[in-house]
């Protein structure tokens, strides 16, 4: 990775939810158990962003508003962290809100409007999961998304994007299929569908199951119009989301808030960081002017070699080989031959790109790993 003119990608991590759903892996607190922090969660992150100021570029690229859920910060809290970031702004900003659809409450609406009319080019990322309640129920949720919140949410974004879970169970296929007519109805300008497997709730999904429910998005979602541009996510061409490409494309980004993570450039480094969960720690490190650092990495060159082909090789347009060959200096075909042996079922080979066939998307984890020689 070249040294970076400074970072212009920012992800704040709003570590607070009005309740927790079973299945979720993200870090967050019950927002009754922590509101004292949440008055105080727009200084502390401007404290934090203060410490990497010599290291960010103004002209954000993109800003993520994470958690969690952001709305639980309130209607003041979440203005107030915005305005940290106004005056980095420019007119292309990719700016992303994070969103549960049960949330409907707080502020009144004509507040929450006016917030949301003054972040220009708002995306609006909402964590539907289904539209179907024993669905839900299953996932640890009791209520179906509230029409009138989406109508809201539709009408103050710029862009929708709509969040799915599948393969909970065998008969998710059914479901799965109402709920992509539902999704494509609200028109979002992008769609991320997520295997339960890996969460916190067992799957009783089938090999099979899998297969099919995943079969079934990618195909009916190519007949609507949208782009598999990496294993989860889909959008309409030109609507992929920024923000999350750059994780993708091994991209520096900073990580703000309790749990947070970053990839950042400094003092000739590149260096991988996450932020302390416990709430104390954090403001503790914040007040005597120390990165809130739970854990840093220095990312070495085999290391870094391995992330970049890994990452890669999520995307639909893969690993590109003439970026390679520029960034490591050395032919892909020439020392990854074992890997390609191994993997050809699974692989697109073209003359600039490898990237993972159906099959392969469906075992990404084990062909990555064999990309760690
Ligand atoms: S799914 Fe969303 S609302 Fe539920 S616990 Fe996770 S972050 Fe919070």
């Amino acid at each position: 990775m070249t040294k970076t003119a400074g970072i212009d990608k920012i992800y704040i991590h709003f570590p607070f939810c009005r309740e927790l759903c079973g299945y979720c892996d993200f870090f967050s607190r019950e927002r009754n158990t922590c509101r004292g922090f949440i008055k105080k969660f727009p200084d502390l992150i401007s404290g934090e962003y203060s410490l990497y100021k010599d290291i960010c570029r103004t002209g954000l690229s993109t800003l993520y508003f994470g958690g969690g859920t952001p709305l639980a910060a309130g209607y003041a809290g979440l203005q107030s962290v915005f305005s940290i970031f106004k005056n980095i702004l420019h007119k292309n900003t990719e700016i992303t809100l994070e969103t549960n659809p049960l949330f409907n409450e707080g502020a009144a609406r004509s507040d929450w409007e006016n917030l949301l009319a003054k972040i220009p080019k708002l995306r609006i990322s909402a964590g539907i999961q289904s539209f179907d309640l024993s669905e839900l129920e299953h996932l640890g949720r009791n209520k179906i998304p509230d029409p009138a919140f989406l109508d809201f949410l539709k009408k103050n974004a710029s862009e929708l994007s709509l969040d799915f879970i599948f393969a909970s169970g065998s008969k998710r296929l059914l479901s799965l299929k109402k709920d992509i007519i539902k999704a494509l109805a609200l028109k979002p300008a992008h769609l991320s569908f997520y295997g339960l497997e890996g969460s916190r709730l067992h799957s009783t999904a089938s090999e099979k199951d899998f297969l099919s429910q995943y079969r079934y998005i990618i195909t009916t979602l190519k007949k609507s119009g949208y782009r598999q541009y990496e294993i989860s996510n889909f959008s309409l061409p030109g609507h992929e989301c920024r923000h999350n490409l750059n994780y993708w494309q091994n991209g520096h980004y900073l990580g703000l808030g309790p749990g947070a993570c970053g990839y950042i450039h400094k003092d000739g480094k590149d260096i991988r960081y996450s932020n302390h969960r416990n709430f104390s720690l954090y403001q503790k490190c914040l007040q005597e002017g120390k990165m809130p650092w739970a854990r840093r990495e220095t990312i070495n060159s085999k290391t870094r070699e391995f992330e970049f082909l890994f990452l890669a090789l999520r995307t639909g347009s893969g690993i590109s080989l003439k970026k390679y060959r520029s960034i490591f200096k050395d032919d892909f075909f020439r020392k990854y031959v074992l890997f390609i042996k191994k993997h050809t079922k699974f692989l697109i080979i073209d003359r600039d790109r490898i990237c993972l066939n159906f099959r392969g998307l469906c075992l990404y984890n084990e062909i990555a790993s064999d990309l760690y020689i």
